[in-house]
């Protein structure tokens, strides 16, 4: 796997609301889309920062994903996300080698993206989550 850039970077937070109001107001910085993913029991909202996003990550359920990480961690950076090219490709050979996924296959997040995230224990303690804009080809 070679990622091409940095897709996102995903900040859990409390409340969705205060924090788009800060990126807007501190960084200049514009919403362009707010979007509840359902299967993942999130609500998102989404920055452009060059050709990298800022996806902030408000649980809609406290035994969601991001609930429970919030509840351990607390507030803060959840995942990075490496734009990639043939996503199944890249899972099978990750996994070839060892790492542990969280999915083995892709699923559907935020903006019909194509991701699988991969287990933090494989990855020092990171989050990293995989993803393919298959609309844009
Ligand atoms: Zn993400």
């Amino acid at each position: 796997m070679k990622p091409k850039h940095i897709e996102h970077i995903g900040i859990a937070v409390k409340n969705l609301e205060e924090s788009i109001k800060f990126y807007e107001n501190i960084f200049g910085l514009k919403c362009y889309a707010v979007e509840e993913v359902k299967e993942q029991k999130v609500k998102t909202a989404f920055f452009m920062v060059g050709q990298t996003k800022i996806e902030l990550l408000e649980s809609t359920d406290s035994e969601g994903p991001i609930g429970k990480f919030v509840e351990k961690k607390g507030e803060g950076i959840h995942h990075i996300a490496f734009a990639v090219d043939n996503i199944e490709k890249v899972l099978t050979e990750t996994a070839e080698k060892g790492v542990q996924l969280i999915d083995k296959t892709p699923r559907k997040g935020a903006e019909g993206l194509d991701i699988a995230f991969i287990h933090p224990k494989s990855t020092f303690g990171v989050l990293i989550e995989i993803c393919e804009d298959k609309n844009k080809k």
